[in-house]
């Protein structure tokens, strides 16, 4: 609302309509929160697993990406619901601090409301739900019983995956992907009649246009004569010229520039007899930098020797029939930076590709840094599972059932596992659960791609072990903040 005066000075009131609220209070707010959580857990619940279905989502502008990682799925629908929202950021906290396990986190989640929800209609008071501290006991389950390290170095070791560049091309099998032992930059020669390969390549790593400078303030240039229309051509092409001179004189025999330059700077490159390529984006041209051991030089009169970048090969290849090129810069002076180079046979083929090589390295580099691992396929929940359950023995309380309950929300993820692959959800959940207890193996856990064994030492699936933590940490956090919440305050027209 709000107070106003017409021309008069008569005051008069401003009554805003979308400020009135809608207000939900108590267990209507949490009901409306939980439910909201469960919608979004339920749409990721299918894609777990290696039998999980792909979701097919749509842009505005009418791009079709084709995935079943979590993390994507999420961050391509466009949510409105704010605990929906927190779902997504769930997923998405999992994947900057781990990489992987973006689904499997968002439907714990899922299944800890699930099962807090029936606690609320039994009558237990949220705080009583959300206050269990559970999540030590699973921790101490994951790290002592289960996991194993795969390696014995004790010395503290991180990689860097910057150093990785993953970029695809459509064409070609998956199977032609490749591992480049250097960097492949999307681009081709700035010139036809530029040369296709170069051995033993200085670069020049430029940030600045081989153009002339432009004036920074206003002025005027009065052409009114020939002569004067070709001093100004004369000087203007006296600065490329000298620009090329300065890459030559240092000893470059290729440019890679950020910038563009126009068709006579290009023509008088190719005249001086130094190839070059243009168009280069800032990232990539870092990594060039980092790879060939050069320095990025932003001005022509900082050029050095020293800041060239060395590579013994640098080669244009070309792709099918089409006019597709691409550069690649090998045996570089830093070995360290590789390109995995995905074919295939669309480009959402090579989107999700990447996605799953993306995941991969993630959990390579978990491994690096921490060699702990816990069996996957459901083992290490169903492990949780048991002790959460042999934990609530020792409570007398109502807490008792807030404990069960988390027990029973662990189990939901070997249960979607086997429901996805087509096998009895409850059923199998059972046996293994009892296969368990009575081998006290905890490597049991669901054979979704029916091998006849469902241990997964024996299969090799396994998990990381801070994950998995991870994923339980950050899965328990999200539901406590929701069942907190008592009061939701909404503008009405949302
Ligand atoms: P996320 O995005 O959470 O990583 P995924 O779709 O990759 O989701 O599924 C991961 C789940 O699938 C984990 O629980 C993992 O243990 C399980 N899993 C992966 N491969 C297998 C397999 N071959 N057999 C049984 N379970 C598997």
């Amino acid at each position: 609302m709000a107070l106003a005066f017409d021309e008069f000075g008569r005051p008069f009131i401003i009554i805003k309509e979308q400020e009135q609220k809608t207000r939900l209070r108590g267990l209507d707010a949490q009901k409306a929160n939980i439910s909201a959580g469960k919608a979004v857990a339920r749409i990721l619940r299918t894609s777990l697993g290696p039998k999980g279905m792909d979701k097919m989502l749509q842009s505005p502008d009418g791009d079709v990406t084709i995935t079943n990682d979590g993390a994507t799925i999420l961050e391509q629908m466009d949510v409105d619901n704010q605990i929906a929202k927190l779902m997504v950021e769930l997923s998405r906290s999992q994947d900057y601090e781990i990489g992987d396990g973006t689904t499997g986190v968002v439907v714990m989640a899922g299944a800890l409301l699930e099962h807090a929800e029936r606690l609320l209609e039994r009558g237990i008071h949220p705080i009583r739900v959300a206050e269990e501290s559970l999540v030590q006991t699973c921790m101490t389950t994951l790290s002592s019983k289960i996991s194993y390290g795969s390696c014995r170095s004790r010395e503290r070791k991180d990689v860097n995956l910057d150093l990785i560049k993953v970029e695809g091309k459509v064409g070609g099998k998956l199977e032609d992907t490749e591992l480049i032992y250097g960097i492949l930059v999307d681009k081709d020669m700035s010139h036809p009649q530029m040369p296709k390969q170069i051995e033993d390549a200085k670069i020049a790593i430029l940030t600045c246009p081989f153009e002339p400078p432009k004036p920074k303030t206003k002025h005027k240039v009065d052409i009114d004569t020939v002569e004067k229309f070709q001093n100004l051509r004369q000087q203007e092409q006296k600065y490329f010229d000298d620009m090329v001179q300065q890459c030559k004189d240092v000893g470059a025999t290729l440019v890679i520039c950020q910038w563009g330059f126009d068709d006579e700077a290009n023509h008088l490159l190719l005249h001086r007899n130094l190839p070059a390529v243009r168009w280069v984006g800032g990232v990539e041209l870092e990594l060039i930098a980092i790879a060939t051991g050069g320095r990025i030089v932003p001005r022509f009169q900082e050029l050095t020797p020293e800041k060239l970048g060395k590579a013994g090969l640098v080669r244009e290849k070309s792709f099918g029939t089409t006019k597709d090129r691409m550069i690649y810069i090998e045996h570089c002076a830093n070995s360290r930076a590789v390109t995995i180079f995905i074919r295939g046979g669309n480009k959402m083929m090579i989107e999700e590709t990447k996605r799953s090589i993306h995941d991969a390295l993630c959990v390579a580099r978990n491994l690096i840094r921490n060699n702990s691992i816990v069996y996957g396929g459901g083992a290490a929940e169903i492990s949780c599972s048991l002790a959460v359950e042999a934990a609530a023995d020792r409570y007398p309380g109502v807490e008792q059932y807030a404990i069960r309950a988390f027990a029973d929300a662990l189990d939901a993820i070997p249960m979607a596992l086997a429901e996805n692959s087509g096998l009895q959800p409850i059923e199998t959940l059972f046996a293994v659960k009892s296969q368990q207890n009575k081998e006290n193996n905890p490597c049991c856990g669901i054979d979704c791609n029916d091998v006849g064994t469902n241990d997964m030492r024996e299969q090799n699936v396994f998990e990381t072990l801070i994950g998995k933590q991870q994923q339980i940490l950050l899965a328990t956090q999200v539901v406590k903040m929701i069942l907190k919440i008592d009061d939701v305050i909404t503008p009405s027209d949302y």
